[in-house]
């Protein structure tokens, strides 16, 4: 059945129920960006034209709201915990109910288990029968709950799970017995999915899908009237809990020098230690007014805490720009505390990587804050800088139902493809693909008749990697992007000699970074199974093979051509 676009979310509202702080926290935010969702719709309807847009039946199930897995979040939602997660899962539902799909929505077991068909009172009863659904989305939470309400069934199902994951999963994290011989088992990977089934809330490593969430978009009238009450000296604080605060007097009574600082830290009755009297606090402000109060603010300075959250990117779509600091050494999962068990190795190298990266000068600056001079400097810099609001398109409401609406119609198989499908045919023709030029990078077309891939092989570019560097990083440094869908093209020899690479022996193995081939040794290897292919993958003696493809400008998710 075609799916029809949605305008209006009442139906939705009313699907995601009551009785806890984060579903009204949910339920306003809907309300409020519900004009930019149906705006989006409809240009998201013309640019698509007669693309297949097929309804499916699609489980929501928010396992971290669940009584059963404590529900630590909803009472914090009043008192500055993180909102994050539940921003993002309030636009996945407006997402797809806008798209049109027939959505059922669970925060609790029995929802659950009522969705799922398990007769009551036969609590742990295996679902043996077809999956009512064609995709759930859930969580690691959820994803536990239903390995033991659904027991061995979910391995039928497994296929039709994506997984929300903020922070992303690597591929040597999630195969189970990999992570567990070469000690990368950690409290919430080893599931054994494509990692592709892994939707995180930032484009972390392309092994996982970039899911997202959105920013509200000014329109025109709101843009010119922004650059009216712009107050040229007024910071806001990033940071609502007050320990976010803690030993930050220093660099808050530099910015103190040149500007008029503002907060939005929780309190209950008098304000916390931690937060400076010449700050102007105004306590945990609801979304709405935090935006009213970004729109008057010149500055939105993070002191390092939290990581990779929504509040940056709504600074710097009202106006502001975002100082953060940068991180020396890098944080990561192997060195500090709050990313130390989970199922990644990426090394986050600022506050705000993304922010960083993705966005950058004049918008972000990100400097050292332990040299005061380059702070100082930095914030000097930014009263002098006019900035124009901005939203990256993959941030806006259209350009994220743009990537879930292609997520849905074209990843309908990520479980069932063989890993190299060359080796996987008998009498296999050996050269898929013809050599095209010389260069650093090796572009290939292939020569046979295609078989269907999604992103479409038209996009993939070979690429070797340095020695140590990852297929992200050799990707990204000739301006494309790893396509872990595309490893399974190139994880044949003629890969290696398309490149020139002596192989004098050439090995077949579980390893996370094969393909890949060490000069040194002149030893090339393939990578026996696909659940390990890894654009995450790095090894100081080895340079990877990757596969590479570009992307839309402002939509990394999404090849030219996708
Ligand atoms: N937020 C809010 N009121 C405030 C401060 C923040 O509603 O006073 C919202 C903000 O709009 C953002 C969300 O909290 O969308 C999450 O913010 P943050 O970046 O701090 O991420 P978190 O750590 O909460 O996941």
């Amino acid at each position: 059945r075609q799916s029809t676009f949605r305008s209006d979310v009442g139906a939705l509202l009313e699907q995601v129920g009551t009785g806890k702080e984060s579903l009204s926290f949910m339920k306003r935010r809907m309300r409020s960006l519900a004009a930019q969702w149906a705006l989006a719709a409809r240009k998201l309807d013309v640019s698509l034209q007669s693309h297949r847009k097929e309804e499916k039946r699609i489980l929501v199930h928010v396992g971290f709201l669940t009584e059963e897995s404590g529900d630590v979040f909803s009472p914090k939602v009043l008192k500055g915990g993180p909102l994050g997660e539940m921003v993002q899962w309030a636009d996945i539902l407006t997402a797809l109910h806008i798209l049109g799909h027939n959505l059922r929505i669970s925060v609790s077991l029995k929802e659950l288990q009522g969705f799922l068909g398990v007769p009551p009172g036969r609590g742990s009863c295996p679902l043996t029968g077809p999956l009512p659904f064609d995709l759930i989305y859930t969580d690691y939470h959820g994803l536990q709950q239903m390995r033991q309400h659904m027991g061995l069934s979910l391995r039928k199902h497994k296929c039709h799970i994506r997984v929300i994951d903020t922070f992303g999963t690597e591929p040597a994290y999630n195969h189970e017995d990999y992570a567990t011989m070469n000690g990368y088992r950690t409290n919430w990977g080893y599931w054994n999915l494509n990692c592709r089934q892994y939707m995180t809330m930032f484009p972390h490593t392309p092994d996982n899908s970039f899911m997202g969430f959105v920013a509200e978009e000014l329109n025109e009238t709101e843009r010119l009237s922004i650059q009216k009450s712009k107050v040229d000296n007024m910071a806001v604080v990033y940071g609502k809990e007050a320990s976010m605060w803690k030993g930050k007097e220093k660099f808050l009574s530099i910015l103190h020098r040149y500007m008029e600082i503002h907060g939005t830290v929780y309190y209950e009755t008098q304000r916390p230690p931690e937060v400076p009297a010449f700050v102007k606090n105004h306590g945990l402000l609801p979304q709405q007014e935090l935006q009213q109060l970004l729109k008057k603010a010149k500055l939105f300075v993070g002191f390092g805490f939290p990581y990779e959250g929504p509040a940056p990117l709504e600074a710097i779509a009202n106006g502001c720009i975002f100082l953060q600091p940068k991180f020396k050494p890098s944080h990561s999962s192997l060195n500090h505390e709050f990313f130390r068990g989970k199922p990644t190795s990426r090394q986050v190298s600022s506050q705000h990587p993304y922010a960083e990266q993705y966005i950058g000068r004049p918008h972000v600056i990100t400097v050292d804050f332990n040299n005061s001079q380059e702070f100082d400097a930095a914030i000097l810099e930014i009263m002098r800088t006019k900035v124009e609001p901005y939203l990256p398109y993959e941030y806006t409401c259209e350009g994220m139902l743009e990537r879930v609406h292609a997520y849905i119609q074209n990843q309908v198989s990520l479980c069932c493809i063989p890993g190299n499908l060359y080796s996987s045919w008998p009498g296999s023709p050996p050269r898929p693909f013809v050599h095209l030029s010389n260069s650093s990078t090796l572009a290939w077309a292939p020569n046979i008749s295609a078989p269907p891939s999604w992103p479409p092989l038209s996009a993939l570019q070979l690429l070797a990697s340095l020695e140590g560097q990852s297929c992200v990083e050799a990707c990204q440094s000739t301006g494309l992007i790893c396509e872990p869908a595309f490893y399974r093209f190139i994880n044949i020899k003629e890969a290696f000699s398309g490149l020139k690479v002596q192989c004098v022996g050439l090995e077949t193995e579980m390893n996370h970074i094969f393909p890949a081939f060490s000069v040194e040794r002149s030893e090339c290897g393939l990578q026996k199974d696909p659940l390990l292919f890894s654009c995450a993958g790095a090894n100081a003696k080895y340079h990877r093979l990757c596969p590479c493809r570009d992307y839309r400008k402002g939509q990394v998710a999404l090849c030219r051509d996708c």
